[in-house]
């Protein structure tokens, strides 16, 4: 839960206030005077000693943000396959993962968190191999996640019925979980996974009132493989006819729509994940119907996917890069405002996963962003939120909380050095 902690002075949607955390939440955002009397009642349940007091002088705070699609342990594979199409990447992908084993993904996730506490995100939603190391690499670092079951049969009997066995068996144990871990079943793709499985998880999260993720319509191959071999139904229309989608279903990239699965997709209000980084660069896309679902009803939410597409995790580049696509493709410059931007990486991500966080208010988690705005990115009299999203980079990101507790803090991160040096054995070895 983090001890009590005071950022004092600290400007909180354009006032400067105080913020109090305590057990985790955010527990009161007072102007100083107010605080104080407020301090003073507490006292002497909670002596002021025991409130650790941070001076946030010229600093911005900001909710975590939400990274609503990754594969995190593949920060170690960045940069392994570049300039390949979808087919051959992903073919490629699945022959560099033979390697992968536990100690990979424990490490792997560790270097992904770094780098996701240093760009800001507080709440991660992964979907990988070993997920319960991922899980526990996840919490040693202090950034909460969300783990995926993983199901991925390429249509073999066996590898299904082992899968099926591993899903139930980390579901069960998920109801032990003392953190604050969230466990969502994650069915890979329409394209990789038997009808069987898809129907079979798709009822299982119904009975059990779980998230289900997937991959969907991220390329148009999919979407005319998906046709050809299901009478003409789209992915969306397939899903949704094995019951698959609903307000429950993360739908990772969502990019190729027709009218009518934008229609589905609303009306299931369905959470739509666009990951723009790594459709523009592996040349999936990038016509995402920002407009048309959220009309529709959708709930749209921001993510990176893995490094391995990508090249990195870094939110505040998938914001302004969602953002200055869709205005160029539509030749709208008023297209996916600011404030929507922002709700897509934040509070948006934070309601479809169920969590009490993407905002900061009184009686949220405490998962918090210090911006220092002591740079030339900030040096003008725009809204703060206008040029975080369009100047500056994530370096402006001072100190993160996560659940009422430092996970950074002036820009250091305690396990920093020791992850990196067992990221280059891990490396090494794997390239043996
Ligand atoms: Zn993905």
């Amino acid at each position: 839960m983090g001890s009590s902690i005071l950022l004092k002075d600290i400007t909180v949607e354009g006032r400067t206030s105080d913020i109090l955390i305590r057990g985790g939440l955010i527990e009161k955002i007072l102007p100083h005077k107010n605080m104080l009397d407020y301090l003073q009642k507490l006292s002497p349940a909670i002596p002021q000693k025991d409130i650790r007091n941070v001076d946030c002088t010229g600093r911005t705070a900001m909710p975590g943000f939400i990274n609503m699609h990754t594969h995190a342990a593949m920060s170690m594979m960045r940069g392994m396959q570049e300039d390949m199409v979808f087919n051959d990447w992903i073919k490629s992908i699945w022959e560099a993962e033979k390697n992968v084993d536990e100690d990979y993904v424990y490490w792997g996730t560790q270097v992904a968190a770094l780098e996701m506490i240093r760009t800001g995100t507080t709440t991660f939603n992964d979907m990988y191999w070993f997920p319960r190391k991922a899980m526990k690499a996840a919490e040693s670092m202090g950034i909460r996640p969300v783990i995926s079951s993983v199901i991925l049969d390429g249509g073999d009997r066996k590898t299904a019925a082992r899968q099926k066995l591993q899903c139930e068996r980390l579901y069960r144990s998920s109801l032990q979980w003392k953190g604050d871990a969230v466990f969502v079943v994650g069915v890979h793709a329409v394209y990789s996974v038997s009808e069987e499985m898809l129907l079979w998880a798709s009822e299982f999260t119904k009975e059990n009132g779980l998230l289900l993720q997937v991959h969907l319509s991220e390329t148009l191959k999919e979407v005319n493989d998906c046709k050809a071999a299901h009478g003409g139904l789209t992915p969306v229309q397939y899903l949704d006819r094995l019951g698959a989608l609903s307000e429950r279903t993360i739908a990772a990239h969502s990019l190729w729509l027709s009218p009518s699965d934008v229609s589905i997709l609303g009306e299931r209000k369905v959470n739509c994940v666009h990951c723009i980084g790594s459709n523009t660069k592996l040349s999936a896309g990038y016509k995402f119907l920002f407009n048309e679902l959220r009309d529709a009803g959708a709930n749209i939410c921001l993510g990176t996917d893995g490094c391995a597409s990508a090249g990195n995790l870094d939110m505040m580049e998938a914001m302004k890069t969602s953002a200055i696509v869709q205005k160029a493709w539509r030749g709208d410059p008023m297209s996916w405002p600011l404030k929507e931007l922002i709700d897509c990486a934040t509070v948006n991500g934070a309601k479809a996963l169920r969590l009490n966080t993407g905002s900061l208010e009184e009686g949220k988690a405490a998962d918090i962003l210090i911006i220092n705005t002591d740079s030339p990115f900030f040096l003008s009299p725009a809204p703060f939120l206008t040029n975080l999203v369009y100047s500056a980079h994530s370096d402006c990101i001072e100190s993160v909380i996560i659940g009422g507790k430092f996970v950074m803090k002036d820009r250091k991160i305690r396990s920093e050095k020791k992850v990196i040096e067992h990221a280059r054995s891990i490396i090494k070895r794997y390239m043996n």
